[in-house]
């Protein structure tokens, strides 16, 4: 044996043992031999094999069952599947194979894992999408198959340095694009982060960097105001008698640098880099729910609560199985600090989602079915009756996906869950698709409104019927839930109103047409005629990119714009990068938003501002106030980012306007 062999066989020996580590540390059954059986296996199949890294190949199995044990929480099936995960994909062995030593079980999962082992995005959109709907059909069939392939993608995420640049830029696009979305809906709140985080790295590289050397440079101030802000806490729990843990939680560079761009603000103006959790462990004889409640009125005792930060997601817990008591509250200085109160059991589901969520259900299938469970059943039902058109499906199951929950209720007081941004037509179709196909609108909260009425968290709804109602092609751009598109698509179709060979982009997006305008960017391509994309409004100034679309238009679009980020991965070749000429001759259309204190000339004094200071071209208006807060929508022609900028600032000035932001 060479020095290099035997320092190899050392290094996989040591990650071995810590597996086991890992996994003795489990309330799992302990088939340790059956785990160092998949191990060998998998060892022996990819000998002589290495990573772009140089490492031995075995070294990623390794890892990605570590991921699978210590961060998901899963047992003996899953830490030997994920051990053997490429073995089928990059060996000679087969399945058969695998299933003569491991059983028929294990052998499946890495059957699922093999199907879905090429990226999400193929060549060609309708690869993409049925590589995408393999993705789903497995994940009914057993979960393990996508919570391993998140955490093969988390490690190839976490050594992603050692690829080319190309792959990484492709292989980033895509963790943002499907799988930190889809971690965030099976509840892995931990790792959702990492994949973002780390896709951002690679697609940010600049800008990564900037925010992390400056969150490094206060990390110290805010653990010290960590210390201070928990000593009482501490205290107080200790006299209750708890067992407990308090940990400062500093925001991600990712959710640092959303915040900014949500905001306009710079990094030193995000308030909330810090937040303080809760984590204990109950006590026998009182409910958890209520022990919580007490910590929160021992907390609130200490320091003031924010009256409307209150989140309460115990009584009715998030989709995705998430549990918690989340308040505001002022600290020593004068700064607000949010604190997340859970109990030990909460905590885990949290962390690990669905592996601890199943661990601690109970109860008889069907009549204890969570949210999540409804979920999964939903993307099982809505399998089986595929749409004719896999793209279409790949698109509206992609917006359910990212979309997060409002609680809306029925004239009976049930509680159903909608994705945000739902209207009155999809709650309708979520009930029956008779009431669907009849709906002409609601009494929401007692008062009339349309079918395209987005609902809000709390809206009590009761849907409005009419027999001679029918679905049309308006409809489509008035629902937004996958099962509401494929009911109104299928009626249309038996109509023979929507044929197969409609563009989709026109289906989605009735706007589109033409907004066609000479924009001056430049480029070595002078002839070249850009359009501005209508989904995300790019403006002079903006980091933006170019793709050439399916009809040869040559589409402009914010860096940052979440169809941007889809086209990347589907048409990274079509890619052009592009910049503004800084003539500014043109004005463009830029929607904004402000909110704030509704006092007497505070509108007079804004509009003064924009159309006598600035000079700016209002297009349309729109002010609404209530309970002495108002909020305002306005349509402006402006000249570019900077202007924008300036007139931001000068609207910051007055003082009753608390939050400005830019609308796409
Ligand atoms: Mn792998």
């Amino acid at each position: 044996m060479t020095e290099e062999f035997k320092n190899d066989d050392l290094l996989v020996e040591q990650e071995f043992s810590r597996l086991l580590d890992d996994y003795s540390k489990t309330s799992h059954r302990q088939k340790v031999e059956l785990i160092t059986h998949a191990f060998h296996f998998a060892k022996e199949a990819h000998a002589g094999i290495r990573r772009r890294s140089g490492e031995p190949y075995i070294m990623h199995p390794l890892a990605v069952a570590r991921i699978v044990v210590k961060e998901i929480g899963l047992g003996s099936t899953s830490i030997c599947a994920a051990l053997l995960h490429d073995v089928v994909e990059d060996t000679d062995y087969t399945v058969e194979d695998i299933e003569q030593h491991f059983g028929h079980k294990i052998a499946s999962i890495v059957d699922g894992l093999t199907k879905i082992s090429g990226g999400v995005f193929g060549q060609q959109a309708s690869m993409q999408a049925e590589n995408f709907r393999k993705l789903l059909l497995t994940m009914s069939e057993d979960v393990r198959v996508v919570l391993i392939k998140i955490a093969d993608r988390l490690h190839n995420m976490r050594t992603l340095q050692a690829q080319p640049i190309e792959k990484q830029y492709k292989i980033a696009g895509e963790t943002q694009y499907i799988y930190a979305p889809l971690a965030h809906r099976l509840g892995l709140f931990p790792i959702k982060t990492e994949l973002e985080d780390l896709s951002f790295k690679y697609e940010h590289p600049d800008t990564y960097k900037q925010i992390s050397d400056k969150l490094e440079k206060v990390r110290g101030d805010y653990m010290h105001i960590f210390e201070q802000f928990s000593a009482p806490i501490r205290e107080k729990l200790e006299l209750l008698g708890y067992t407990f843990e308090l940990h400062a939680r500093i925001k991600s560079v990712y959710s640092i640098w959303k915040k900014m761009k949500a905001k306009h603000v710079p990094f030193e103006e995000v308030y909330d880099l810090l937040a303080v959790r809760i984590i204990f462990d109950p006590k026998m004889d009182i409910s958890e729910k209520d022990q919580c409640w007490m910590l929160y009125s021992a907390l609130t005792e200490m320091y003031k609560p924010h009256p409307e930060r209150i989140r309460d997601w115990i009584s009715t817990p998030k989709a995705n199985g998430y549990e918690a008591l989340h308040v505001t509250v002022m600290g020593q200085e004068g700064q607000w600090i949010e604190v997340q109160i859970r109990t030990r059991r909460m905590h885990e589901i949290a962390e690990k989602g669905l592996a601890a969520h199943w661990r601690y259900k109970t109860g008889i299938d069907g009549e204890d079915e969570t949210e999540l469970d409804k979920w999964i059943r939903t993307i099982r039902e809505t399998l089986q009756n595929p749409s004719p058109n896999a793209i279409d499906f790949l698109d509206t199951f992609k917006l359910n996906l990212f979309a997060e929950e409002v609680f809306v209720f029925t004239p009976q007081g049930e509680i159903k869950t909608m994705p945000q941004g739902a209207t009155v037509l999809d709650f309708a179709y979520l009930l029956h698709s008779e009431l669907g196909e009849h709906c002409i609108g609601a009494k929401v909260n007692h008062r009339l409104q349309p079918m395209n009425y987005q609902l809000c968290g709390g809206d009590q709804v009761e849907i409005l019927t009419s027999y001679t109602q029918h679905p049309t092609l308006q409809w489509l751009e008035w629902v937004t839930t996958a099962k509401a598109q494929d009911k109104v698509k299928k009626y249309l179709r038996k109509q023979g109103v929507l044929s197969e060979s409609i563009a989709e982009e026109e289906v989605h997006e009735p706007n589109t047409i033409s907004k066609q305008k000479h924009i001056t960017l430049t480029d070595d391509n002078i002839n070249i005629i850009y359009h501005l994309s209508p989904c995300c409004h790019p403006i002079p100034g903006d980091e933006v990119l170019a793709f050439i679309d399916e009809t040869g238009k040559v589409m402009v679009h914010k860096v940052d714009c979440e169809k941007a980020k889809t086209q990347k991965t589907r048409r990274g070749k079509t890619l052009i990068s592009v910049d503004w000429d800084t003539a500014g001759a043109y004005t463009y259309e830029q929607t904004i938003r402000l909110e704030g204190i509704d006092k007497v000339g505070v509108v007079i004094q804004m509009l003064y501002s924009i159309t006598e200071s600035f000079h700016i071209n209002i297009t349309d208006i729109h002010f609404t106030a209530k309970d002495g807060l108002f909020t305002g929508t306005l349509q402006l022609q402006v000249h570019g980012i900077i202007e924008l900028s300036n007139l931001f600032k000068e609207l910051n000035k007055i003082k009753e306007i608390k939050n400005i932001e830019r609308v796409n």
